[in-house]
């Protein structure tokens, strides 16, 4: 039986990666802060006996004995990457020495769940993995994409210096069932918004662009990043080629939750990327992947999780 450390795994991605591994009959340790993350998130997954919760946090040195890490423990949304910016930093980088130092020593296999914001404002469309970005190293969105990228630099050097067995996914935009209602990411904002029928908040002309995958293709491309072999070291992105403007995301919730929200036009935040899309040639010639869910399907699924939440919680924001 594997076992397996989820760092971040109380967080959305990570509550799916966690049950997904349990059920192919792996142990799994989930470790989390629960900064962003909550016990709601992975309450069914307690009570079973191959899971275990720790309340810890990864810019603290941290011991178990695994065969295989995932390292997911950091905010994502740039409401909460911005709220601390040191912090974020010091959870990327110190999060990633520890997690790198603990697989050293048990010559374990590690996998770093990166960013497509590593590509920063890109300046080549779509994005491959070899292009080394744009990023405004002072912005507002420096500690989480700075970070991300030191996190990137610490895999590899630790692989070339140390022979880690090291693994990077640039993550692409992903929605899905337990992203937190007021987590400010456009997928849930605008489905809570709709489902209330309070106005659908567009910052700028809504003609920047996205691409957006459905949590469960992501969680089958994670997977399969881990199994490659030790001598695949290579950033993998992984996300879904389909590219939407965020108007036509905003209309599409519109139409699907049958809302009356009006459109409002805030402010667009500093660096905002114009346009965002995954080159996943090498996701598909490497791993055999490709995303399995559409635009549609995807944000049926997750209309219906936010139509269930709110009938049951109580929003707070
Ligand atoms: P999330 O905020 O739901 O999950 C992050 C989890 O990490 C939370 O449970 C949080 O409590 C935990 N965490 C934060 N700081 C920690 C610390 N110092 N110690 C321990 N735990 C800590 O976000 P998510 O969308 O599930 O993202 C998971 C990972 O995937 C993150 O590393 C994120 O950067 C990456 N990612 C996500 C996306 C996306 O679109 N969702 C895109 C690119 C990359
Ligand atoms: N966005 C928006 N309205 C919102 C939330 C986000 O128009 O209520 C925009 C945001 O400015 C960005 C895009 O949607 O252009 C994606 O934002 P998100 O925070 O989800 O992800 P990221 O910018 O990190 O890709």
């Amino acid at each position: 039986m594997k076992r397996i450390l989820v760092t971040g795994g109380a967080g959305f991605i990570g509550s799916h990666l966690c049950e997904r591994l349990l059920a192919q009959g792996c142990d799994v340790v989930c470790l989390d802060n629960f900064f962003t993350g909550s016990k709601q998130n992975i309450i069914h997954l307690i009570g079973n006996n191959y899971f275990e919760l720790v309340r810890h946090d990864v810019t603290d040195p941290y011991k178990a004995e695994v065969d295989e890490i995932y390292n997911l423990a950091c905010p994502a949304s740039p409401i909460h990457y911005q709220y601390n910016a040191i912090k974020t930093v010091k959870t990327s980088v110190m999060g990633a020495i520890n997690m790198l130092g603990l697989a050293k020593r048990l010559n374990a296999k590690i996998l770093q769940a990166s960013t497509s914001e590593v590509y920063g404002d890109p300046t080549i469309h779509p994005q491959v993995e070899s292009y080394w970005g744009n990023v405004n190293p002072i912005g507002e969105r420096a500690c989480y994409d700075e970070g991300k990228r030191l996190a990137e630099t610490l895999f590899m050097s630790y692989n070339r210096q140390n022979h880690v067995k090291t693994k990077i996914i640039r993550i692409f935009n992903t929605y899905g069932p337990r992203m937190m209602p007021n987590d400010g990411r456009v997928v849930s904002n605008f489905i809570v918004q709709a489902l209330t029928n309070k106005p659908i908040t567009i910052y700028g002309s809504g003609e920047q662009t996205r691409s957006f995958q459905y949590v469960d293709d992501l969680v089958e491309g994670m997977i399969r990043v881990m199994s490659t072999p030790d001598s695949f070291t290579s950033p993998v992105n992984i996300g879904n080629p389909g590219e939407f403007t965020i108007k036509q995301l905003a209309d599409k919730v519109i139409s699907m939750t049958g809302s009356h929200s009006k459109i409002e036009y805030k402010p667009l935040p500093s660096d905002d990327p114009v346009k965002r899309r995954p080159d996943i040639s090498l996701a598909q010639s490497e791993l055999g992947w490709n995303p399995t869910v559409n635009l549609e399907q995807g944000l049926a699924k997750t209309i219906a999780y936010f139509e269930d939440y709110l009938k049951h919680n109580k929003l707070e924001f």
